[in-house]
């Protein structure tokens, strides 16, 4: 086992000085998300700090440090963007080495005949969405952290954007990547509309969270963009019933509008000020050619026709449009959250979002509510509990709860005083129900010790994975792959 100091020394002979970073205030910053934004906020956090932060210039250069972190067992963390969720940046291990694609930013090719984009993996969403505007093209991919994330985070968490609906998430866009395993092998998925020879292997890197795989490059579809045509409805509708049964209608009858939303009123009322009245909200946002918009739009109009009486009554689409272009999280928002956390903050808004098939979802989300409000000890300190679904397919659609709080406990044990309790409720009545526990935001390293019921008898290929591709586990360890120790040491602070 080498020391860290040999650590250092091994580095600073692989790579060039602006490509090591350990400055402690940055090592701090890398040991933990958002997940733990709290406490790290008030420098309570209880992981190790990383050795090193390297910035490798290529996958040869990921290759090499892949190869050396395997040979001397040291631990992984891939990073890109910052904008994890669910601990997949938390360090467990006492020897770690996080791999930030930040000099991996070149947009490579646009295509627009062949309608797709070649990028290196630290280069931001937005930074591509921009080029491609300026020439009537999108990425089609809008997730909140659309100004922040990078397309290695994007692709690693199997990420999805708000107008998913019409253009699908990051698995629907990736037509080919390039990716370096822990010994070192340099692999390349080529660019093809389609194959069937064998199985689609894209899916080993796109969701491996870091633990397969390190995303040196992405090929991604690329979509004309008709701004003009968009258009937009909303509805106050009388609860989450009504709305999920209109989205239904409008997806089983073959339609695809790129936004198709409904919020619980109290979700409502914190993104609707302006005009939620108390009631549940249902919008939807068609785009496209002309032709498509229309037809999309008269679909919306029947199917709300159809479930009128759970409708009160349209509202402007002005109102909805507005409120779209102020979505977005900014680097400066993240920033702005984690300093007003620092000294004046006790209060803390998480998120946890699920799937099931059209028939299951209400169940869940009354099931869910009923339970946190009778069976959560400190339910009189929610500030908000309520959720929305916001991508919607054939056969299902997604919930994501939205649950906010005071905190009234030491910042190292909020977590597991607050967010815990409530987020086991949500993946217990899941999974029980058939669902899945995680419709975007990974597993990371907090919802994992629920990985295994997940996957149920298919996590057997999950598991087979992780042996062929990392046998020796050094690619972050505790994402997605439950290790009992350390979840007793860091979740349950045992
Ligand atoms: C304000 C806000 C809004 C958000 N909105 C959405 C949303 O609408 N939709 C959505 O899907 N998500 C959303 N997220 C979650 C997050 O933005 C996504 O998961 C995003 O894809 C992460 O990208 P990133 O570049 O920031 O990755 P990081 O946070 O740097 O990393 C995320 C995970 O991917 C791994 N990883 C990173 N780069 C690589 C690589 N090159 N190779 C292998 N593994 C890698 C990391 O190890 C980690 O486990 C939001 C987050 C925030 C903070």
């Amino acid at each position: 086992m080498l020391s860290k100091d040999q650590i250092i020394q091994k580095l600073m002979e692989m790579l060039g000085q602006e490509q090591i970073n350990t400055n402690p205030d940055d090592l701090y910053d890398a040991s933990a998300d958002r997940y733990k934004k709290y406490a790290k906020a008030r420098k309570v956090l209880d992981v190790p700090t990383p050795v090193a932060i390297v910035y490798p210039k290529s996958a040869e250069e990921v290759s090499e440090l892949l190869k050396f972190c395997n040979e001397n067992l040291i631990n992984v963390i891939p990073r890109g963007g910052k904008t994890a969720t669910e601990g997949g940046l938390e360090n467990w291990k006492d020897l770690t080495i996080v791999i930030d694609a930040l000099y991996m930013d070149k947009i490579l090719k646009i295509d627009p005949y062949n309608s797709q984009a070649t990028v290196q993996a630290g280069v931001a969403l937005q930074d591509l969405e921009d080029e491609l505007r300026k020439i009537g093209y999108t990425t089609g991919h809008s997730p909140q952290s659309k100004p922040v994330a990078k397309y290695g985070g994007l692709l690693a968490t199997r990420s999805i954007g708000q107008f998913s609906t019409l253009y699908g998430g990051i698995e629907d866009m990736v037509v080919g990547l390039e990716c370096v395993f822990p010994d070192g092998h340099i692999s390349r998925i080529k660019n093809v509309s389609r194959r069937a020879g064998g199985p689609d292997i894209r899916h080993i890197a796109i969701g491996n969270e870091g633990t397969l795989c390190y995303i040196t490059e992405v090929t991604i579809k690329i979509f004309k963009f008709y701004p003009e045509n968009n258009k937009f409805y909303g509805y106050l509708i009388n609860d989450v019933e009504t709305g999920i049964k209109v989205l239904r209608e409008v997806m089983v009858n073959g339609f695809r509008p790129s936004v198709a939303r409904t919020y619980s009123e109290e979700d409502a009322a914190q993104h609707f000020y302006h005009f939620h009245d108390n009631k549940c909200v249902l919008l939807f946002m068609a785009e496209g050619p002309k032709g498509i918009v229309e037809a999309t739009g008269k679909a919306i109009e029947e199917a709300t026709e159809k479930f009128k009486d759970g409708i009160i009554k349209q509202v402007d689409s002005q109102l909805i449009s507005d409120w779209f272009d102020n979505l977005n999280w900014s680097q400066q928002d993240i920033d702005d959250e984690y300093e007003g956390m620092i000294e004046n903050d006790a209060h803390a808004g998480y998120t946890t979002e699920i799937s099931a098939d059209w028939e299951t979802i209400p169940k869940i989300y009354n099931n869910v509510i009923e339970r946190v409000r009778n069976e959560f000890p400190r339910a009189h300190e929610l500030t908000m509990l309520g959720g929305h679904s916001s991508h919607s397919y054939l056969n299902g659609t997604n919930m994501y709860f939205v649950y906010n709080y005071e905190i009234n406990c030491a910042p190292e044990d909020e977590l597991l005083i607050y967010h815990h309790p409530i987020q086991k409720i949500i993946v217990e009545e899941t999974l029980r129900m058939g669902g899945s526990m995680c419709h975007h935001h990974g597993i990371g390293k907090y919802r994992n010790e629920w990985a295994e019921q997940e996957h149920g008898s298919a996590f057997y290929m999950l598991e087979k994975l992780k042996e062929s591709f990392d046998p020796k586990g050094i690619m972050n360890y505790g994402t997605i792959f439950p290790q009992k120790e350390a979840i007793q040491k860091y979740i349950y602070r045992g």
